[in-house]
């Protein structure tokens, strides 16, 4: 049984609960550790058509305080006691890889997951419209440009964890799907995954594309293939934004790891990478 849950959200960005709500939810639903992964504030110019970028960068120093509190005194669930662990989520621009470097050092986190939700200055993810119309060849443009960031991020060496890895299929499932048979795709993506397993890196399989238009695990099976062939520590995430959304589809987020021979997981705690049996 999957009992860490290592991306969750809150009402600081566009989550709609507390820390505290999120934890009592973590705590209901057996969790031994929950990880707080709050959006990192994007520099202007990287916008939502729903920006919440003021409100956060207001509220930041009360996440901070509300998670640490958390992490101090933690308590105990169905499954005995539920450690929390202080994270972010941290977009990957391209360009603003200052930008990431000081937000990444302005508090002491447990770990760090880093995002491509931006091609360029597009919010890829912000909305079905632009996919509409898109041809095949405009989305495997897409792909692979979202792969090259993809690759800069892990390159980076800011981040701990690669979230959502296939984020980039979210409203292009099937083309997405047809650009993944491809053996350069393959070869691009292969070349992700040695980058983020020699950089210490983990890669997320998350159930949050599930509740989307996409209705898949982040990632697909070919990657998840290639993942295992290359022995990419993994963790679990249900992305949640809601505490009804904590560990959302780990039963079945479990089962499909180990349909593809994992066997293990991980967690950051101060940055060190700890291994654990599924
Ligand atoms: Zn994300
Ligand atoms: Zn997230």
């Amino acid at each position: 049984m999957i009992t860490l849950d290592l991306h969750t959200h809150t009402k600081y960005s566009h989550g709609a609960d507390t820390p505290k709500a999120m934890y009592a939810s973590a705590l209901e639903r057996g969790m031994t550790v929950i990880g707080f992964s709050e959006h990192s504030p994007r520099p202007l110019g990287f916008d939502y058509t729903h920006e919440y970028r003021d409100a956060l960068s207001a509220h930041l120093s009360d996440y901070v305080r509300e998670v640490t509190d958390l992490r101090a005194s933690p308590q105990t669930g169905e499954n005995g006691p539920c450690r929390v662990l202080f994270g972010m989520e941290m977009d990957w621009l391209e360009g603003e890889e200052e930008y990431a470097r000081r937000s990444a050092n302005a508090f002491d986190f447990d770990y760090l997951i880093g995002s491509v939700h931006f091609l360029g200055h597009w919010g890829f993810d912000d909305g079905t419209g632009p996919w509409e119309d898109a041809s095949q060849e405009i989305c495997e443009h897409r792909y692979a440009q979202y792969f090259r960031h993809w690759e800069d991020m892990a390159r980076s060496g800011l981040y701990n964890i690669a979230a959502h890895p296939d984020l980039i299929k979210i409203f292009s499932v099937d083309s997405f799907h047809i650009w993944l048979q491809k053996e350069t795709s393959r070869q691009q993506i292969r070349r992700c995954l040695t980058v983020l397993r020699d950089g210490g890196m983990a890669m997320e399989i998350s159930s949050a594309g599930l509740r989307k238009a996409c209705r898949e695990i982040y990632p697909a099976p070919p990657i998840m293939v290639m993942a295992r062939e290359l022995q990419v520590p993994i963790t679990f995430a249900s992305d949640a934004h809601a505490v009804k959304d904590v560990a959302f589809g780990f039963p079945r987020l479990e089962s499909y790891a180990r349909s593809f021979g994992f066997d293990r997981h991980v967690f950051f705690d101060h940055g060190r990478k700890t291994e654990i049996p599924l």
